[in-house]
C-alpha cells in the first residue's frame, strides 16, 4: 500500500515545476532548475552552492589502490587484479551559517600571587580578582545534513571557500544524484547557534574560571545551502566484491574495503594455534597448582586472542579508513 509520503509532489518555488518529495526530507531540489525548496517554512533558498567534481573514474582506478597499498592484509595483486565496476556520484547536503558574534562577559579570574615562598609547591596561593573581557569572532558553521546515516561524510573538513554557485545541468551530465537534508532549517540553525555560543564559552574559559556576567549578540550574516560532491565505488577482485567512498572534490579516500590477502589469513592460522597450545598451558597451570584464579585469567587473555586471530583468519573483507 502506497504511503501519503511517497506519493507527496510540491510545487517549486522558483519554476513552479511539479517534484516529488521523498521520506524524511526538509528540502526538496528542483529537478529541473535546481532550486532548494525548503519544507518548513514553506521559502526557497536563494544560496545554493556546490563543490565542483575534479576526480573522474579513471583517476579513482589509481587513487584507491594506492591508499589501499599502506594497508596490511591487502593482496599484493590488487591493483592488478581489480576490476571496477561502478562509480556513482553523490551530491551530499550541507548547511553553511556564517556568523558574526559578540560577547561581553564579566567574572572571576584566577591569578597566582607573586610574593610566593621558595617551597612554592607547598604554598602556591591561587587567587581569584573580578575580570571582564570581549570577544568578537566570525565563524562560519557547517551542518551535515543527515544525523544517524553517512556518518564518514560528517567529520570531512570540508574546503568551504571554494565553493560555486549551484549547477544542475553539470552534475546531471556527470550522472550525479542529488541528496537533500533531513535536517531542516530550524534545526540546522540551532546547531549552529550553539556550536557559536560554545566558542566563545570556551574562550571565556581560557581567561576566566567563574563566568558572572554575559551580553551576546549572535548576527547570522549569511545562509547557504552547499552540496558536495562524493563518489561511491563498487570494485571486485576475483569473486569478492567491495566498495568505496571518495571525497570527489579533493580526490580523498573516506573508506574502502578490500579482500584480505592469503598470507595474511594463513598468519592469523598460526595465530591460533599459538593461542591454543597457551590456553591449554593455562589450563594445566589452574588445575596442577593451587593458582586457580591466575589459570583462568589466563584463559580469558587467551581466548580473547584466539578470538581476534579468528577473525583476522576467517574475515575475507577489511575497511581501511583514517
Ligand atoms: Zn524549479
Amino acid at each position: 500500500m502506497a504511503t501519503q509520503n511517497e506519493s507527496k509532489k510540491i510545487q517549486c518555488g522558483y519554476c513552479q515545476a511539479e517534484n516529488d518529495v521523498p521520506p524524511f526530507t526538509s528540502v526538496v531540489t528542483c529537478e529541473f532548475c535546481g532550486t532548494p525548496n525548503e519544507l518548513e517554512r514553506g521559502e526557497i533558498i536563494e544560496n545554493h552552492h556546490m563543490l565542483s567534481v575534479y576526480f573522474s573514474g579513471s583517476e579513482l582506478t589509481e587513487l584507491i589502490p594506492e591508499y589501499l597499498s599502506k594497508f596490511v592484509g591487502v593482496p599484493e595483486d590488487f591493483a592488478d587484479k581489480t576490476v571496477f565496476k561502478e562509480f556513482e556520484l553523490r551530491m551530499m547536503p550541507f548547511w553553511v551559517f556564517k556568523f558574526h558574534a559578540h560577547t561581553d562577559y564579566k567574572g572571576m579570574g584566577k591569578f597566582v600571587s607573586p610574593n610566593q615562598s621558595s617551597s612554592w609547591r607547598k604554598h602556591i596561593n591561587i587567587n581569584q580578582r573580578p575580570e571582564k573581557g570581549s570577544i568578537d569572532l566570525d565563524q562560519t558553521c557547517l551542518i551535515f545534513g543527515y544525523r544517524e546515516q553517512h556518518k564518514e561524510i560528517r567529520d570531512e573538513k570540508i574546503p568551504v571557500g571554494s565553493k560555486e554557485a549551484f549547477d544542475i545541468k553539470a552534475i546531471q551530465a556527470e550522472g550525479g544524484v542529488i541528496y537533500d537534508t533531513q535536517i531542516g532549517y530550524n534545526d540546522a540553525y540551532a546547531i549552529a547557534e550553539a556550536q557559536v555560543k560554545n566558542r566563545h564559552q570556551q574562550l571565556i574559559f581560557r581567561e576566566i574560571v567563574k563566568i558572572e556576567g554575559l551580553n551576546q549578540t549572535i548576527d547570522m550574516k549569511e545562509i547557504s545551502y552547499l552540496h558536495v560532491p562524493f563518489y561511491r565505488v563498487t570494485y571486485g577482485y576475483g569473486d569478492w566484491t567491495g566498495e568505496a567512498l571518495v571525497d570527489a572534490a579533493r580526490g580523498k579516500v573516506l573508506r574502502a574495503e578490500y579482500p584480505v590477502s592469503r598470507s595474511h589469513r594463513l598468519w592469523g592460522f598460526f595465530g591460533i594455534v599459538f593461542a591454543l597450545a597457551i590456553m591449554g598451558l593455562a589450563v594445566y597451570l589452574a588445575f596442577a597448582s593451587s593458582w586457580t584464579i591466575a589459570g583462568y585469567v589466563g584463559i580469558a587473555v587467551f581466548l580473547g586472542f584466539l578470538i581476534f586471530m579468528l577473525k583476522e583468519t576467517f574475515t575475507k573483507k577489511k575497511v581501511a579508513a583514517e
